[in-house]
């Protein structure tokens, strides 16, 4: 069976005429394909009115708690007054069975004053549970066959509250023996993102944006052909639309690129959506709900390389530079790991590290809320040293943007970053810092925050995403 399972984002469930266009899409593509799957996100804003109803219910704040859930129950029940007629009353109904369950759950949380992940988990997932029988019923009033689903039947996961991960075998057994049969009666089941269960069948959530993963857990574990993530723009995007106004959309990206954009801050994709379809060699594509004939960008394990080329430009902002400085740092072994080790205890993630071989610098890249306890665990940890004068002086470096150059074009290649030197020399910014991780499929440039819009824009004028003619192409590798 040739299966393709789509994801619908907040956007794109966000309101009834894009629910209506999700319709039209899901019949089209059920027309294309023997079978086809619909996972949801919470309508546009929903998670996060939760959020903050738990966080008021937790407060004490009963007014406001009761507030945001009128909020949120007309939200809902005008959605399902556009777009239901005959299943409205039971769609409703369903509707407000859930909305109840999150007012109790919130009482609990405010009399008692006390919130746990495990229930935050329960409240967060409401939203999903909503959208899903809203769009089911949506899609049945547009005669298609369908119905809806929990994932907690189907992804088993750990109880990493708010973060947990899918426990694979378990995930398949369910998933395939619930869904197995009712692809093979050619209905569409209709599932929420974001949410699953774990053995015992507590509720749990894989992280803010987890939708994207939920379709590609689902994707693997039903062996489909693609994984589709819809949203609202054309596709992954050379840069940033806002820096660079005449960003365009990348027709093919590989595995490895789109794990680097996604990391190094572009939204499209959740990261973890990757890894369960390359393992299976799935083929994953963005596409926008507003725009469904524009083909979008396709995720592939490996792209034709274009050679030399820079794809996308990606910036990540908000962060610190941290260097480590010393001449008795040389040869010393265990310094880094000890710094790193100190950077970790503080919760701080590193986003890029560059050591000169001279040994007497290391340097890294974190997130600037962290910085002031970064640099006095560092202090402590390496106090000795420092009485020593092995080393000289941790200093730090505030206002700082990393920008990333991507495409596997590069690997191997000389020149690319002459190139991009060269642009960003002609635009006279400094550049603070490099790395190029080992995958070569990016090199990063630390540069000060006030010069980095200048720099992707600079870096811009060197992405290709066209395949130029044959023989500037390498074989695929
Ligand atoms: N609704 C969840 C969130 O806003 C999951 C998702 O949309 O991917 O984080
Ligand atoms: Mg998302």
């Amino acid at each position: 069976m040739r299966l393709l399972v789509t994801k619908f984002g907040g956007t794109s469930v966000g309101s009834a005429a894009a629910i209506r266009a999700l319709a039209t899409i899901t019949a089209q593509n059920r027309a294309a394909w023997d079978g086809v799957v619909v996972v949801v996100s919470a309508l546009s804003g929903v998670t996060d009115s939760l959020l903050r109803i738990v966080r008021t219910a937790q407060s004490g704040d009963a007014v406001g708690v009761h507030e945001l859930y009128t909020a949120l129950r007309l939200r809902h029940d005008s959605t399902i007054d556009e777009l239901l007629t005959t299943e409205r009353a039971a769609v409703r109904k369903d509707v407000d069975g859930l909305l109840d369950e999150c007012a109790k759950l919130c009482e609990g949380v405010r009399v008692l004053g006390e919130l746990t992940l495990r229930t935050l988990d329960a409240i967060t997932g409401l939203g999903e549970r909503m959208s899903a029988r809203i769009v089911a019923a949506t899609l049945r009033e547009h005669g298609i066959a369908a119905s809806a689903y929990d994932a907690t039947d189907l992804i088993v996961t750990d109880d990493r509250y708010q973060d947990a991960s899918p426990l694979m075998p378990e995930t398949i057994e369910r998933t395939t023996g619930l869904l197995g049969p009712v692809l093979a009666a050619g209905s569409t089941p209709v599932i929420t993102g974001f949410i699953g269960a774990t053995l015992a069948g507590v509720k749990t959530t894989l992280g803010r944006g987890g939708s994207d993963w939920s379709a590609a857990i689902l994707g693997a574990a039903l062996e489909a052909s693609e994984v589709w993530i819809y949203t609202d723009v054309d596709g992954v995007l050379t840069a940033d639309p806002r820096t660079v106004p005449d960003a365009r959309v990348i027709p093919t990206l590989s595995y490895n690129e789109v794990s680097e954009l996604a990391y190094f801050g572009a939204k499209v994709l959740h990261p973890k959506t990757i890894r369960p379809v390359v393992e299976r060699g799935i083929a994953l594509r963005v596409k926008n709900t507003f725009n469904p004939t524009h083909s979008g960008t396709l995720i592939v394990q490996q792209t034709e390389r274009i050679v030399g080329a820079i794809k996308a430009v990606t910036s990540v902002h908000s962060l610190s530079l941290i260097t480590v400085m010393g001449r008795g740092m040389l040869g010393v072994p265990g310094i880094a790991a000890r710094t790193f080790a100190a950077i970790a205890r503080q919760n701080a993630s590193i986003l890029m590290i560059s050591q000169a071989s001279s040994e007497q610098s290391i340097c890294c890249v974190i997130p600037a809320g962290t910085t002031a306890n970064v640099v006095a665990s560092l202090r402590q940890e390496l106090a000795a040293e420092l009485e020593r004068r092995d080393i000289d002086t941790i200093s730090v470096d505030d206002n700082v943007a990393i920008i990333t150059a991507v495409g596997a074009g590069m690997r191997g290649t000389s020149g690319v970053a002459k190139r991009v030197f060269g642009v960003v020399g002609d635009a006279e910014i400094n550049v603070i810092a490099i790395a190029q991780g080992s995958s070569e499929c990016a090199i990063s440039l630390v540069v000060s925050e006030a010069d980095a819009r200048a720099a992707v824009r600079a870096i811009h004028t060197l992405t290709h995403t066209e395949t130029i003619s044959a023989h500037h192409r390498a074989p695929c590798e």
